[in-house]
């Protein structure tokens, strides 16, 4: 159990960090307080905003002391609610927003160091500026900071290519609960000192530390790269494609993302400015980006050609390649705009489900019809990072319901079903979100005894007295029975 911050915490806290770094003020923490779907709204103590990771090394050293709770923050953008803080008002949020040096960046050793509040288009354009990039990219990349997608081991769109979050991390520093500093910066390539720190607190969702500062993997520039919009009417054939690809175009692809057509006509109707790129509508759209370093050949020439010759037998429907830069980025802003398009039509019960590639499409035609049937009237609506085994499985309500009141009445037991199909097939959850609040439930149903016990037993030994972030990841003992409730 964690306590209420006393006054005399507070003052210390605020004498600490200086005006521009604590602040009870209620109109300065409000944004801070609900989850950007804006389904779970907590309360805070302070907001704090240490510029330092001697800052954030003496909050964390009190916050243990006093055991109180610390909830981190970057952006916001969680999709499962991992950095909205409890409802008691007790946590003390700890945003890394004053936190945004890109502290060195090296073409030699191919290498960024940003500190945990960059945002993550800052450090694409940071890497732009010495002839790199960093391969990682998603649509909350205006907002979503270093730290958090670390501490989700964030995905995105180029995982078919560069992995997760956790493979772009060479070295870490973080603040353990104790206050103590974590140095794990150094960006060796090869570093076999035992347990790997570092990897533990990826995707930890701030329940083991704080992370202060990274230290990231950076590759060549894009030179040339080409992007298609397809058209096609059974999703298996997406998998046929994309295999014929890769096998023409090497590790090109970096891009492999699948849009059913109920999801474009959201788009194109929510989102201005957006217009479909192909003449009819197709049952499924494929957004497929290839790329290739300067000098080479030019990837939409390959790609022209497997696409073309998809069409000719009868594989895909249709095809378009951008024709310049705009049109490329007017195809993204299609797919990036998926998530913004639906949380205007209204809510809905949403899932970020994995799968065997193999088994996607089996598991977007036959788990559609398995939900449909056992909640009539109610309509998937699924997009996302097919050539990962990963979709956005959402559920809205049925045409006509008070989509909210349905939420509350239904979401769960549609989302434990959505999570058990997933389940049944070899596959995850949670592929890029993480756990946070909103999975706890399920999670705790369905983690089993092995894992749970190994999880418990790292936040006990790194976090003690449980001030990191409480309610989130980590099922308590008794959440398997309750359903989900975190110690
Ligand atoms: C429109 C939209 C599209 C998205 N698309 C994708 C996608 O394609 N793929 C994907 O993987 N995610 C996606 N997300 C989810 C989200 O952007 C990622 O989870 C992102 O990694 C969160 O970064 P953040 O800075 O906003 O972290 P926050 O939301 O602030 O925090 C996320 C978690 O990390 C913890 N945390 C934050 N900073 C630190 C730190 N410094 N140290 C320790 N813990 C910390 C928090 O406590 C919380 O548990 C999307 C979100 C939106 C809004």
């Amino acid at each position: 159990m964690t306590c209420v911050p006393d006054a005399t915490l507070l003052d210390t806290l605020a004498r600490l960090l200086g005006p521009k770094g604590f602040t009870r003020d209620p109109a300065d923490l409000a944004p801070w307080l609900t989850d950007w779907r804006g389904r779970v709204h907590g309360a805070a103590a302070a907001l704090l905003s240490p510029s330092s990771t001697a800052e954030v090394a003496e909050v964390l050293r009190l916050a243990d002391k006093h055991r109180v709770a610390i909830v981190p923050q970057g952006g916001n953008t969680s999709m499962v609610a991992g950095a909205t803080p409890p409802a008691d008002g007790a946590a003390l949020i700890l945003s890394t927003r004053r936190m945004h040096a890109i502290r060195s960046l090296s073409a030699e050793d191919n290498v960024a160091v940003a500190e945990a509040g960059v945002v993550l288009s800052d450090l694409h354009d940071a890497a732009a500026s010495i002839g790199r990039r960093f391969p990682l990219s998603l649509a909350s990349k205006g907002t979503a900071t270093i730290g958090g997608l670390i501490s989700t081991n964030a995905g995105g769109t180029q995982v078919l290519r560069f992995g997760t979050m956790r493979a772009l991390v060479l070295g870490i520093e973080a603040v353990l609960p104790s206050g103590e500093i974590f140095d794990g910066l150094s960006a060796l390539r090869k570093d076999n000192r035992g347990y790997d720190l570092r990897q533990l607190l990826a995707g930890a969702e701030g329940t083991l530390g704080v992370i202060t500062a990274a230290s990231l993997r950076l590759v060549p520039a894009i030179g040339l790269r080409a992007v298609a919009w397809v058209g096609l009417r059974e999703s298996q054939a997406a998998i046929t494609l994309l295999r014929r690809l890769e096998a023409a175009t090497g590790e090109a692809v970096e891009s492999f993302e699948i849009v059913p057509d109920e999801g474009l006509a959201l788009v194109l109707r929510h989102i201005p400015g957006t217009r479909a790129p192909l003449a009819d509508a197709h049952r499924w759209n494929l957004l497929i980006e290839a790329v290739a370093p300067a000098g080479a050949a030019d990837p939409a020439d390959s790609l022209g050609t497997v696409l073309g010759d998809a069409i000719a037998d009868g594989l895909i429907e249709d095809a378009a390649i951008a024709a310049n830069e705009a049109q490329a980025e007017s195809f993204w802003r299609l797919r990036e705009s998926m998530s913004e398009a639906e949380r205007i039509d209204g809510l809905a019960a949403k899932h970020d489900v994995s799968v065997p590639v193999s088994a996607m499409p089996a598991f977007l035609d036959e788990g559609r019809a398995a939900v449909e049937a056992r909640f009539p009237g109610t309509r998937v609506l699924a997009f996302g990072h097919l050539g990962d085994g990963n979709v956005h499985f959402n559920v809205r309500a049925p045409i006509g319901v008070d989509d909210r009141a349905w939420l509350e009445r239904d979401g769960k037991a549609v989302s434990a079903f959505v999570h058990d199909m997933a389940g049944a097939r070899g596959g995850s959850l949670s592929a890029e979100h993480g756990i946070g609040q909103t999975k706890l439930a399920d999670f705790a149903r369905t983690a089993g005894p092995a894992r749970l016990a190994a999880l418990r037993a790292i936040k006990e030994a790194l976090d003690p007295r449980g001030i990191m972030n409480p309610g989130k990841l980590v099922p308590g003992p008794r959440a398997v029975a309750q359903g989900g409730r975190s110690q």
